[in-house]
């Protein structure tokens, strides 16, 4: 059957749902897409130029069940009736990597884990670009993949995967696979079980040959297990904050080490711009990258030392009467606000709280105890918040907006002391998004 015999019913119309319409129109499909909720402007104008037919406000079954093939975008979950149908139709669902990874035979360098991927792939691209490397940056950030496969080719690709993504992908290849971390995160969308969040995670693997090379946490206690039962040729390389057995990359004495077959590398631990030990992990990995790929010592270690970081991740906002106010609005999860208190060399205000995910907090505990004089709850209900944290910390406040949780931070830290945004939820209860979070974080620090 030729393409144009053929139709993709795309859901979802954000970039990911967008950039897979674009492309499956330029490869000669009949496209549909559809989204159960709004689009925004500039994606109706973009459909309507392109007259790729859509809708929105949901769902016409006839007009999807007619699918060949359907790409799903990574925010929809399972359950939703309409893929519910779908899937018992049996028409295949992939994601839009899945699509875009047809149409090009680039070298893709994917990204995963529950923390530290958007830092990681934008690290990456930044030693790759600043090297002269012909490079684009996809998945989660920026231009989707398949947008830029259809209207710009690049010999590389710096793709950023969530597991959702990583679910709906089959025969897609990662000719360097990196994953940081697997620590419990969207369980509300794995029925609550974690194995099957952690084979979504794993499947950055699949179809991964002998040349290929994946890069993982040594000491990640989840991650560890897992690869002992892979099947994969690839060729392995780790990395940890300190020198253990056969680790490619690690810190001693004041300094990093990147050892790969091909060469061995070493700079001075100070002259990395990202700071923490969550960091270390995101440098070494991505110098673990630069070096298969054959970047020179001078161009890594000058990108290692200029990067600018990334905008909600530990951003430092300003000081305000010696008091330091630091956006961390996408720890979206337990895990990156433990690592953003761990780095934390002053008494801390917290602000915490939002759209729950299944949280334990268990695992900030003895931080919150160690370096919180006060947690400012900010969420539209607190009340799990409450349970878990009465009485183990002295001061607790209950907010339900920016500006009074940034007032009462202020009011509770001293000279000295440290607001950290760091919230450990999704924002979807008081915020758009974690980005609008962190800027009417920002905006009224400034206002103060
Ligand atoms: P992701 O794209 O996986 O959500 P980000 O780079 O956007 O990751 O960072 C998300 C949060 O996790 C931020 O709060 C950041 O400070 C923290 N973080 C970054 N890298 C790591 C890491 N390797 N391990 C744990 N937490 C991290």
């Amino acid at each position: 059957m030729d393409n144009k015999d053929k139709t993709i019913v795309v859901l979802g119309g954000g970039e990911s749902g967008v950039g897979a319409a674009i492309l499956a129109q330029k490869q000669g499909f009949k496209v549909f897409l559809s989204d159960a909720g709004s689009l925004k402007p500039k994606y109706v104008k973009e459909l309507t130029d392109r007259d790729i037919p859509f809708e929105e406000g949901g769902h016409t079954e006839n007009s999807i069940m007619s699918a060949t093939e359907i790409i799903k975008s990574p925010g929809i979950p399972n359950t939703a009736p309409i893929v519910r149908k779908i899937q018992e139709k049996g028409i295949p669902i992939i994601s839009e990597i899945e699509f875009a990874g047809r149409y090009v035979h680039s070298k893709t360098i994917c990204v995963t884990g529950s923390n530290g991927k958007t830092t990681t792939a934008s690290l990456i691209f930044h030693i790759m670009k600043s090297a002269g490397l012909n490079v684009g940056l996809g998945g989660n950030i920026g231009n989707s993949f398949a947008r830029q496969v259809a209207d710009e080719r690049h010999d590389y690709y710096v793709l950023e995967l969530s597991s959702f993504q990583l679910e709906d992908m089959h025969d897609f290849r990662a000719n360097i696979a990196i994953l940081l971390n697997i620590t419990p995160d969207h369980l509300d969308r794995y029925d609550h079980d974690m194995q099957k969040y952690i084979d979504a995670k794993m499947r950055i693997t699949q179809n991964q040959l002998g040349e290929d090379a994946f890069i993982y946490w040594a000491e990640d206690p989840i991650v560890t297990k897992e690869v002992e039962k892979l099947k994969s040729d690839a060729h392995k390389y780790t990395f940890d904050y300190r020198k253990i057995d056969d680790v490619s990359a690690y810190a001693e004495d004041e300094m990093v080490y990147i050892n790969v077959p091909s060469s061995h590398f070493e700079m001075e631990k100070a002259l990395l711009s990202l700071t923490g030990m969550h960091n270390l992990y995101n440098s070494l990995a991505s110098g673990i990258t630069a070096k298969l790929l054959d970047i020179s010592d001078e161009n890594l270690q000058r990108s290692l030392s200029d990067f600018q970081g990334v905008e909600h991740r530990l951003e430092k906002v300003a000081k305000v009467h010696g008091i330091q106010f630091i956006n961390d609005s996408k720890a979206t999860n337990v895990n990156s606000c433990w690592y953003a208190l761990q780095g934390m060399k002053t008494k801390v205000v917290l602000i915490l709280g939002g759209q729950d995910k299944g949280n334990d907090y268990t695992e900030i505990e003895s931080l919150v105890k160690e370096k919180v004089k006060a947690l400012v709850f900010l969420g539209k209900d607190n009340s799990k918040l409450h349970k878990f944290f009465d009485g183990k910390v002295e001061t607790i406040v209950d907010t339900h907006a920016m500006d009074d949780a940034v007032r009462e931070a202020y009011a509770l830290a001293q000279d000295g002391d440290t607001v950290l945004l760091s919230p450990c939820c999704a924002s979807f209860d008081l915020f758009q998004s974690y980005e609008d979070r962190g800027r009417q974080f920002k905006e009224c620090v400034r206002k103060l």
